[in-house]
């Protein structure tokens, strides 16, 4: 297995991904439409710039390429925006997975490595959260994706197409070396919303709700540096390409921390005071979601290294390199 396709290759998740497979002398072909993409962010790989929705433009990519494998990043994810256009979310996820997976039957490729998340349990039956878990999304984000892990199912079945959907918790965290990180417009996401304080670009950081049932009263997560989320990646692919059996994998520290938790590593971190104000909850915000993530173990080997700490020094460090992301 040579060439691999990232579809979504230019966002924060891909693009380490795609330098990953570079360092470890895979040929990469990126294709990606750059809407919420950066160009800048791709190292070592062919940017072929194109919306996965269309069939003409996958043609070409599998023409020009012999692609044994193909990850796929390419979608919308901001849950608060899935809500109030769930056509959009279910026209691009789903819609791009149709397409790509129509791509693939039609060029006899085989195996495909799915970003998927822990938005598809929805409020969680129990802690930690394992994979035969009830999924039931309360967002059309994490429904979308659901929707996409039973057409893999099916097109396993019906094509022979095998597949890893890899369920993320928090992804976070930069690849420093590679020069990479997160570079989001809105930033939405916690971690960067705590660093942008710390670098004085925002003057506070909201606490959405501290009335949850947890120890503290704000929200629990598992964060999971995006280094370690891109070698499971890796070894999904080389675990399929070995024949192993399609199914979905959490991919999480199986440790929570909570919001307080989060603000309070990154004063540590930072040595900036970071200052925080409570305010009202966040519609669709599960209280706590913390992976189980013995399957990844035991069926892929993984191994996640990072733990919270370096998660936060090395989005840190490409923060106050990158003020202003790729733009700066
Ligand atoms: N959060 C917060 N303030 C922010 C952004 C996020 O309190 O400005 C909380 C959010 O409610 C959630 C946790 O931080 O409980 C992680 O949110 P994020 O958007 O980073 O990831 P999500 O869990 O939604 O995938």
């Amino acid at each position: 297995m040579k060439t691999i396709l990232v579809a979504g290759g230019a966002g924060y998740i891909g693009s380490h991904m795609v330098a990953l497979l570079a360092e470890r002398g895979y040929r990469v072909v990126v294709a990606d439409n750059l809407c919420t993409g950066h160009w800048q962010a791709v190292k070592g790989a062919a940017l072929r710039v194109g919306d996965v929705r269309d069939a003409a433009f996958l043609d070409r990519v599998f023409g020009e390429f012999p692609i044994d494998g193909v990850i796929n990043f390419a979608a919308f994810s901001l849950v608060g925006e899935s809500v109030g256009d769930p056509l959009k979310y279910y026209g691009n996820n789903v819609g791009g997975a149709v397409s790509l997976l129509t791509a693939m039957k039609n060029h006899g490729v085989d195996k495909i490595v799915f970003s998927s998340t822990a938005a598809t349990y929805g409020e969680p039956e129990k802690q930690p959260i394992e994979e035969t878990d009830r999924t039931d999304p309360t967002n059309p984000y994490g429904a979308s994706k659901l929707a996409i892990e039973g057409l893999l199912k099916w097109c396993d079945r019906a094509y022979g197409i095998r597949y890893a959907a890899l369920r993320y918790f928090n992804a976070a965290g930069a690849n420093t070396e590679a020069d990479i990180g997160e570079d989001h417009h809105p930033e939405t996401h916690l971690i960067p919303i705590v660093l942008q304080c710390a670098l004085g670009k925002r003057d506070h950081v909201g606490i959405f709700g501290d009335d949850y049932p947890t120890a503290d009263g704000t929200c629990v997560r598992d964060y999971i540096h995006v280094r370690d989320l891109v070698s499971a990646h890796l070894l999904a692919l080389e675990y399929l390409d070995r024949g192993g059996e399609s199914g979905p994998f959490n991919l999480g520290n199986g440790n929570g921390y909570s919001v307080r938790e989060i603000v309070e590593a990154a004063r540590r971190v930072t040595g900036q005071p970071i200052p925080a104000v409570v305010e009202s909850r966040r519609a669709g915000d599960p209280s706590t979601l913390i992976a189980s993530n013995a399957k990844a173990r035991e069926v892929l080997g993984w191994v996640p290294e990072r733990g919270l700490e370096t998660i936060i020094a090395d989005a840190w460090a490409w923060h106050r390199g990158h003020p202003d992301g790729y733009g700066g």
